[in-house]
């Protein structure tokens, strides 16, 4: 019989862990009930470095219940890095990231698997209405969609989060996707297989405060961007043409000038712009190769993209136990 398996992020949770599978059982219980008797699901949290008494609360919430399972990254890795540690150990035959903050309504999970059942292999979830994000949120989000599908070379799609329900095939070829940058809403696009969509309405969070700051959103986005395409790098061949052909057209005019009116006054205006546009150009492109190159590095070194402190099946010693 078919398995769900719920992969859960969490930093600094300790608030949203019992709300969150609270709220998800329900949704969960309706979601198997559509694919019949036997179904199972089970949740899995990816303990992101948490400093706070997240890790303990996880214990003991998977010794109550046994269908509950955690895995501990050994420090705070980042949302992208948890987040490809869980699909990494999670068994079931579908598996849905989900947001712990119940920002991700877990009522969406039935349509997801109404749409896996009938036959889509990745379902998105698309938020329809964002208005509980802040202004600047969605503003920046909105910016930054449009300037990478129109430099990607395969789109992804605007308001789809890592929010979605993923078939077995399609997590195993997420598997085999080692980058170290990850970018995983760019994974899942560049995957392709039969998917499809569904809306939802993007809650405001429920416990806690959000884990990204505008730092940590702006990495993101750089990542993105240079995990999904190479435009970038090529586009400056063609503007150094560009300027290289303006110099030969102005030299050209400067050759035709000084013989009509004789040797000008020294072109001091002229020279620092040129010079100052060519440095400014030189120092942007070289910017952008060096965001490309270090990303290259980084991946020559082969690290694991996370380190497990704990693995989903141990049971830790020092945990505090369950009277
Ligand atoms: N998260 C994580 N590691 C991090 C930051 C966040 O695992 O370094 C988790 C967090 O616990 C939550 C999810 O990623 O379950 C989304 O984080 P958050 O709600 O802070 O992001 P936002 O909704 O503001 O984009
Ligand atoms: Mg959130």
């Amino acid at each position: 019989m078919r398995t769900i398996s719920i992969v859960i992020p969490v930093y600094n949770e300790q608030e949203g862990l019992s709300l969150f599978l609270d709220a998800a059982r329900p949704a969960v219980a309706r979601a198997l009930a559509l694919i019949g008797p036997g179904a199972r699901a089970d949740y899995l949290f990816v303990d992101d470095g948490s400093s706070d008494r997240t890790a303990d609360i996880l214990s003991i919430l998977s010794r109550l219940n046994p269908d509950v399972r955690y895995l501990s990254l050994s420090r705070n890795f980042g949302k992208e890095a948890a987040l490809a540690a869980g699909i990494d150990h999670a068994t079931g035959d579908a598996v849905i990231p989900i947001d712990v903050d119940l920002q991700d309504p877990p009522d969406v999970i039935v349509d997801m698997v109404r749409e896996w059942q009938a036959g889509a292999q990745v379902v998105n979830a698309r938020r329809a209405d964002r208005s509980s994000d802040g202004w600047f949120k969605r503003w920046s989000a909105r910016g930054f969609y449009r300037l990478l599908n129109r430099l990607s070379d395969y789109p992804i799609p605007e308001n789809v989060g890592d929010f979605r329900l993923l078939d077995r095939q399609a997590v195993e070829v997420i598997k085999q996707l080692g980058e170290q940058a990850r970018f995983n809403k760019g994974l899942f696009s560049w995957i392709g297989f039969r998917v499809a969509t569904v809306d939802y309405v993007r809650a405001p969070r429920e416990a806690g405060v959000t884990k990204w700051r505008l730092g940590k959103l702006w990495s993101l986005a750089i990542d993105g961007i240079t995990a999904s395409t190479t435009m970038p790098l090529r586009i400056w061949s063609y503007i150094g043409g560009a300027v290289a052909l303006m110099a030969m057209a102005y030299a050209a005019w400067l050759v035709v000038r000084t013989m009509l009116t004789g040797v000008d006054v020294p072109g001091y205006a002229s020279i620092m712009v040129a010079v100052l546009m060519m440095g400014g150009l030189n120092l942007l492109s070289l910017g952008i190769i060096g965001e490309y190159l270090g990303r290259v590095a980084r991946e020559v070194r082969q690290r694991p993209l996370y380190v497990l402190a704990r693995a989903p099946e141990e049971v830790m010693p020092d945990t505090p136990e369950v009277k």
